[in-house]
């Protein structure tokens, strides 16, 4: 870790979030609670990015400890969602649905050629995740193709060699979760800033001491936190911050209505979160979003380092949900699912696409950490499609680095009982080239 990358405590309570998404909204909810005073900036309105476009799943399911570690956190924080952010008078409906996560493993002989060895390899791999996500609390288990079949009778048994399964995992009420974050923060002191771009800052002696934004409005902080998600690159040299490698890059998802029920209400409300085939050009996923079935799948778009607002909606060509055939994404993803799910995949046809920006790091983990020019501003960005289960955790380690409660080699403990081991800061620093040798598996 660089050596000026954990601040000491005492440096000023007044903090600029600057970003009106799930990271700023948990991130403001947590410093007020911790006795600072916060003001929100956000260029739009509450949800402009990612954060209203989410899949918004959850899972614990990870390669990386510190993941592992900090998602459980997470999961338990979003399932005593109410407990830590009350706000009277407010109707209360939880924020996580625990359906959990299934990863459908197949047959080597029954993939696509390219995948045969990638697919043994990925399933001997899965299976010592478990061991690690076990041994750090997490109740995953290793499911035979017979189980899966006798529980999910909707899935080919010949087709999977086993899967991993989680009952924990599930999926999160996006709008919710910032809506609510915000209006406790406020409830508490904080200062919320719609309409507000930051365009410029003003520094002094590797400090932030203002941030100026479009209108013409000077906010003064001892501490200022990059909340801008895909902005974020673009952000970070406006304030006089560091290059930061991060790509936004298109995510879409697909919305299909069963033409007949395939299973009863009950079954279909509890679908988990599935994923079919692990191996590179496999991993196409769905879950259940009230009667329809929400699909994605990771595939490479460009980088689309300058886009305007507006282009977060906008469904480039191959990816809309009307064109039939091979180079439709959507139709592309439901071929998928049929080698697995035949019943699945042939309910019904695409009626709805949406989609928003992904900020991809090289290694797909995010950064949360000192900048390395300035030394009151806080990099939490990059989240690579899991800002949204990260937002608990991430605002536990702003808190930890603003408040200096770091041990010497970046360790941090997030409250029992999670702090049987600490996270490792350095894991998420933007500066630690070493972090890019460790990849993260299991990207979707
Ligand atoms: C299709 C899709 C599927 C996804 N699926 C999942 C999933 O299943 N699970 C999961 O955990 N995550 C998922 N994600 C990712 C997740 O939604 C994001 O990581 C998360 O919402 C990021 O939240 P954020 O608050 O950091 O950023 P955002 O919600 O993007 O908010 C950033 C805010 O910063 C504001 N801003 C930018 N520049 C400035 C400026 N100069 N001044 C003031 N304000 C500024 C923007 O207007 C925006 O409101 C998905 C994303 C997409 C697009």
């Amino acid at each position: 870790m660089r050596p000026n990358s954990i601040p000491g405590p005492g440096s000023g309570d007044q903090v600029i979030v600057i970003g009106g998404g799930v990271s700023g909204a948990l991130t403001a909810a947590r410093l007020v609670d911790a006795g600072f005073q916060v003001t929100v900036l956000e260029k739009a309105y509450i949800g402009n990015g990612a954060s209203s476009r989410s899949a918004a799943c959850i899972r614990a399911q990870f390669t990386v400890k510190e993941t592992i570690l900090g998602m459980a956190y997470s999961t338990d924080w979003y399932c005593n969602f109410m407990e830590h952010l009350p706000h009277p008078g407010d109707y209360y409906k939880p924020v996580i649905t625990q359906n959990g996560y299934l990863f459908l493993h197949e047959r080597a002989d029954k993939t696509h050629p390219w995948c045969r060895e990638a697919a043994v390899m990925e399933w001997h791999a899965a299976q010592k995740d478990v061991q690690l996500q076990q041994e750090m609390g997490v109740p995953t288990e290793i499911l035979s193709a017979s189980q899966v079949h006798a529980r999910w009778p909707h899935i080919l048994e010949d087709q999977i060699i086993g899967a991993t399964w989680c009952p924990t995992d599930g999926f999160l009420d996006h709008d919710a979760i910032y809506h609510q974050g915000f209006a406790y923060a406020q409830a508490h002191g904080a200062q919320l800033h719609q309409k507000h771009e930051v365009v410029a800052s003003k520094t002094r002696g590797g400090r932030i001491r203002s941030v100026i934004t479009g209108d013409g409005s000077t906010f003064e902080g001892d501490w200022f936190i990059n909340a801008s998600n895909a902005w974020a690159p673009r952000l970070s040299p406006l304030l006089g911050g560091m290059d930061l490698l991060i790509e936004p890059q298109k995510r879409y998802l697909y919305f299909m209505t069963p033409n007949a029920p395939i299973m009863s209400n009950e079954e279909w409300r509890q679908l988990p979160m599935t994923i079919f085939g692990n191996c590179k050009r496999r991993g196409a996923y769905c879950r259940p979003e009230g009667d329809k079935l929400m699909i994605g799948w990771g595939h490479p778009t460009q980088p689309e380092t300058e886009f305007a607002d507006e282009d977060q909606d906008v469904i480039r060509n191959g990816f809309g949900p009307s064109e039939n055939g091979l180079h439709n994404l959507g139709y592309a993803a439901l071929q998928e699912i049929r080698d697995f799910a035949p019943t699945l995949g042939d309910c019904g046809g695409i009626k709805h696409a949406t989609c928003g920006f992904y900020d991809v790091t090289p290694d797909h983990n995010p950064y949360i950490g000192m900048d390395t020019q300035l030394e009151n501003l806080v990099h939490v960005c990059g989240f690579s499609g899991h800002g949204l289960m990260h937002a608990p955790v991430t605002a536990a380690l702003v808190e930890a680095i603003i408040t200096g409660k770091i041990g010497p080699q970046g360790q941090v403990y997030l409250p029992a009982p999670f702090d049987q081991h600490p996270l490792d800061l350095r894991r998420f620093d933007p500066n630690w080239e070493k972090r890019i040798s460790i990849p993260e598996r299991n990207v979707l």
